[in-house]
């Protein structure tokens, strides 16, 4: 097996794209997707680093998936933006929609982006982020794959149902958090299988409905939501949002699509985008940065987004260390067929 191997920012954005281009996608997908694989692997977010790349590729097993696909983007008057990806990948789809989104949050006060038909593999903390570093509070919601059992049921119905959220900072980038319902993303889940840990309690029920700590038993049953009822209500929200308002899949019809079991959910996410200037309270960055120093005035606090902006001053200086069992895997991926 080949060792671990720390590698700068630029390789893991040139293997990752080679990659996806050996396998058919155009210059925009592959860069745009090789573009969030770095960002999460500097950031210390292995579940959506280099790992992923596989599912992109193994996406493209469903018919309608589409590795060329050059999405369309359709605006009027209104405050709402629309992309639809084409059955493409969705950092492409959002390299498309997020100017037109800033501008409408400009304009409008409150603006929102509807992304339809689009295979959404990765965090939503990239595109919020983005929108908080140019003045907007921001939103994000995506529905996935049915993996988790409404509350009380032992059968999936909801996906991993990620929601991220951005608040602009004075002097500092800006504050996101960005989770998932489930008491787990499934990545993780699928990380502890690949190094044969077990998963820790609260996370899943095995296909009986029993609560198992078995990544095997995890993933052929369900995942569960965190805190119970109130994270199922969450993830039943971003089915609403992600679903029945922008006019695309709930998770159990995008588990219909994923013919392969590949893990790869086709449906929509939808964004919102504030500009707190339209409020004109005028002091809301200091108002935000009080409430900040309260958290963190306390010992064991702080705030969501710390971490990977931490990792993130590492990486840049020092490189990523990537598994050498990642590297193999890669090194498969690169033989296409
Ligand atoms: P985590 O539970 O790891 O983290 C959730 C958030 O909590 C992060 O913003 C994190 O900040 C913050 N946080 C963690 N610990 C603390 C702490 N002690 N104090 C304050 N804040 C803290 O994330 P999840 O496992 O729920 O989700 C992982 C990723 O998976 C997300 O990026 C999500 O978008 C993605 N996902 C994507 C799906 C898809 O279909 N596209 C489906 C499901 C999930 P920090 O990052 O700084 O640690």
């Amino acid at each position: 097996m080949t060792k671990n191997a720390t590698l700068t920012l630029a390789d893991i954005h040139k293997l990752a794209a080679d990659i996806l281009l050996a396998h058919g996608f155009s210059e925009h997908q592959a860069s745009s997707i090789a573009d969030t694989v770095t960002a999460a692997e500097r950031d210390g977010c292995t579940s959506h680093g280099l790992f992923r790349v596989g599912f992109y590729i193994a996406a493209l097993k469903n018919p309608v998936a589409n590795a060329t696909a050059e999405p369309v983007l359709m605006q009027g008057d209104s405050s709402v933006v629309r992309v639809d990806a084409m059955h493409g990948f969705c950092p492409r789809a959002l390299q498309v929609g997020l100017p037109a989104l800033v501008d409408k949050a400009r304009s409008h006060g409150t603006a929102s982006l509807a992304i339809n038909n689009t295979y959404n593999i990765a965090a939503l903390w990239p595109e919020v982020e983005m929108l908080a570093e140019q003045g907007l509070v921001a939103f994000a919601f995506t529905s996935s794959n049915a993996y988790v059992a409404p509350a009380g049921g032992t059968k999936p119905v909801y996906g991993t149902n990620p929601m991220a959220f951005a608040f602009p900072r004075k002097n500092s980038p800006p504050l996101v958090f960005d989770q998932a319902s489930s008491a787990s993303a499934r990545g993780e889940i699928q990380l502890h299988l690949r190094e044969g840990k077990s998963i820790p309690d609260g996370w899943a029920i095995d296909d009986q409905g029993v609560p198992t700590n078995d990544p095997e038993a995890a993933l052929a049953g369900a995942q569960l939501a965190f805190g119970g009822y109130k994270g199922a209500a969450l993830a039943l929200m971003v089915e609403l949002l992600a679903g029945a308002l922008i006019g695309d899949n709930f998770s159990v019809e995008s588990s219909q699509h994923d013919t392969h079991g590949v893990g790869a959910p086709l449906g929509g996410e939808l964004l919102l985008a504030i500009d707190p200037e339209h409020f004109g309270s005028g002091n809301y960055l200091e108002r935000a940065e009080f409430l900040f120093e309260q958290i963190l005035a306390q010992p064991g606090t702080r705030l969501p987004s710390q971490r990977r902006y931490d990792t993130r001053r590492q990486s840049l200086e020092h490189g990523v260390e990537v598994a050498g069992v990642m590297l193999d895997e890669l090194e498969r991926l690169k033989v296409k067929g």
